[in-house]
């Protein structure tokens, strides 16, 4: 486990004990470089999620593809890095905590769009308008002009 502090890659186990909860495991770690104390936990990852796509199509849950998806509908917006990997580690926690060995693409959208309508109005709708797939420019105008406070941006294509 690499130190947080001087990035050294090895460091050593003082004490390990599970949580209250016995859910995981934490480490006390001491940095062999540069002496620091840190803590790690130990989580057991309890399923592969599945991804369900149109037509049933099923595949395994994979944040990058969120990750990605974000990134672009965030493009030149000059969103910090962090905010996004917070808005995609949020999506991932409440997938993993939600029970449910199976999550609807639709759904993971409808999560990323609550999360960026908060981030980035322009993102919001450059999200959506591949989102829900609008079949005319009509139906994208109609949308757009229900979202206030668009910031100038324009620049139109994605
Ligand atoms: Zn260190």
């Amino acid at each position: 486990m690499r130190c947080p502090f001087c990035a050294h890659e090895n460091s050593q186990v003082k004490d390990s004990r599970p949580t209250e909860d016995g859910a995981a495991i934490r480490r006390r770690r001491q940095c062999e470089s540069c002496g620091a104390r840190f803590t790690t936990f130990e989580r057991i990852q309890l399923r592969d999620i599945m991804v369900v796509k149109s037509e049933n199509r099923r595949e395994p849950f994979n944040r990058a593809k969120i990750e990605k998806s974000v990134a672009v509908a965030c493009r030149k917006r000059g969103i910090d890095q962090e905010r996004i990997d917070q808005l995609v580690s949020g999506i991932q926690r409440q997938i993993e905590t939600s029970g449910e060995n199976e999550v609807h693409s639709r759904d993971i959208g409808g999560m990323v769009m609550d999360g960026l309508r908060v981030l980035d109005s322009v993102a919001y709708i450059r999200f959506a308008s591949v989102y829900r797939d609008f079949s005319e420019a009509k139906d994208f105008e109609e949308f757009a002009s229900t979202v206030k406070d668009v910031g100038g941006g324009g620049g139109g294509g994605a």
